[in-house]
């Protein structure tokens, strides 16, 4: 379990705004979105489609399909996130993802988009906390659905954060 090499490669002054806002459970993405000048939108979007990112006028907006649970628009929203912090050269042309974080852009852009969303959403000593507190008298599929529900993420995110899948 480590943080990624998309983590690493960040700006030091995007990484420690994000790691203000991974003391708290669960974390403010939205503030944190905010923070780093983003506008988040919730709209309507195709149902095949959980989020997109695009810049006008040097302004970038990211709208979340907001007919998507909430778990999932969480992790829309990180995905979004980091799409910004890695790939602002092409947010004009602007990216749109499909249920699957696939879109017209390479698979190694999104594979790269999708690492760095764990890491935003999961925070490792958070991770390791929270495993600790619910591993009393519990089987090992109940403290990760405890886990998730406390971050609010899915078990299945948490899980390939865990590298258990
Ligand atoms: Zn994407």
């Amino acid at each position: 379990m480590s943080n990624s090499n998309e983590w690493m490669k960040l700006d030091p002054k995007d990484r420690a705004i994000i790691e203000k806002y991974q003391k708290e459970i669960p974390m403010k993405l939205g503030a944190l979105a905010h923070e780093l000048g983003l506008i988040v939108k919730k709209s309507t979007l195709p149902a095949n489609i959980s989020g997109e990112i695009k810049e006008v006028d040097g302004v970038v907006t990211i709208r979340i399909n907001r007919h998507d649970a909430l778990n999932r628009q969480r992790y829309t929203l990180a995905h979004e996130i980091s799409h910004f912090l890695l790939h602002r050269h092409l947010l004009q042309a602007g990216i749109q993802d499909d249920v699957l974080y696939r879109s017209s852009l390479s698979n190694v852009i999104e594979t790269e988009a999708n690492k760095l969303a764990a890491d935003i959403l999961m925070p490792l000593s958070l991770i390791k906390e929270l495993l600790v507190k619910h591993s009393k008298g519990t089987n090992k599929e109940s403290m990760y659905e405890a886990v998730a529900e406390e971050m609010q993420v899915s078990v299945t995110a948490l899980k390939i954060r865990l590298e258990k899948i």
